[in-house]
């Protein structure tokens, strides 16, 4: 597993060279399901403590969300109405669309509990998308954490490792793509060759001087690829018509930004 950033390959790759990969709490959707979970249904407010050692970066996800979730107690009714309650960003649907009538290959990479990423992406129509993500046994009004896709080299004590889980399902020739907005997201994005973020994500990348482009919905994302798959494409036929001079960058899947959204490879 390599973690290391790729500084060398921060352009959007033409779009038949590409794969997706997306968060899920906050990304795809609104809302943070567990963090609504826990926040509302915490026995007590202890959560909190173990909250901000997550945020400090003292603890990884697995030990945060496994002691936190040990702190809820709900009922069936009551986890219905959240999942329920859960919207989606306004530009989810377009972004998948827009995905798949390229045939990019979409998976959803997420710290989140299966069953509840399923029923909310089932509600909205999304049900066919591939999830990676943790799981949960729900007995007797309580939730245990189980972790499938956690990996003790990473550094980041993910629940989920993300980076590793691109390893395992990433298509070879194809380069990565990365959305999110959560520390969870961040050994994956030190691995990805393009990076989309929001949030605590972007605080972090800009901690660590890491490339992103800064992205608001999902409906940035999806222009922002529009525009640069169309200019490669243009450039691609530019260079059909034989002229002989220079080929631009982007015929060569080299960065081909985007007017109007805050690119930090610019000032990087
Ligand atoms: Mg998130
Ligand atoms: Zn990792």
């Amino acid at each position: 597993m390599n973690v290391q950033p790729k500084r060398s390959a921060i352009g959007v790759p033409s779009s038949g060279r590409c794969q997706l990969w997306i968060d899920f709490d906050g990304t795809l959707t609104q809302q943070d399901v567990l963090d609504e979970l826990i926040a509302r249904y915490a026995i007590d407010d202890s959560w909190r403590v173990i909250e901000q050692r997550w945020q400090r970066g003292e603890v990884g996800s697995r030990q945060c969300l496994t002691e936190q979730l040990d702190l809820v107690r709900i009922s069936p009714a009551e986890l219905d109405a959240l999942l329920t309650g859960i919207t989606l960003d306004p530009g989810t649907v377009a972004l998948i669309e827009a995905m798949e009538s390229r045939g990019v290959p979409v998976v959803v990479l997420s710290d989140c509990v299966e069953l509840f990423i399923r029923l909310i992406l089932e509600r909205h129509g999304l049900g066919r998308l591939s999830v990676r993500s943790n799981t949960a046994v729900f007995h007797n009004h309580r939730l245990k954490l189980q972790c499938p896709h956690e990996n003790a080299r990473c550094t980041f004590g993910a629940a989920h490792c993300k980076c590793a889980s691109m390893d395992v399902l990433g298509q070879g020739g194809r380069r990565s793509i990365y959305v999110g907005d959560g520390r969870s997201d961040l050994c994956a994005s030190m691995k990805a060759d393009v990076v989309f973020a929001k949030g605590v994500l972007a605080q972090c990348l800009d901690k660590e001087s890491l490339p992103y482009v800064r992205y608001s919905t999902l409906h940035d994302v999806t222009h922002y690829l529009a525009a640069a798959w169309q200019s490669a494409a243009m450039a691609e036929a530019y260079v059909a018509t034989a002229h002989p001079s220079p080929v631009p960058d982007a015929a060569r899947g080299e960065p081909v930004p985007s007017p109007g959204y805050r690119d930090t490879r610019a000032t990087a």
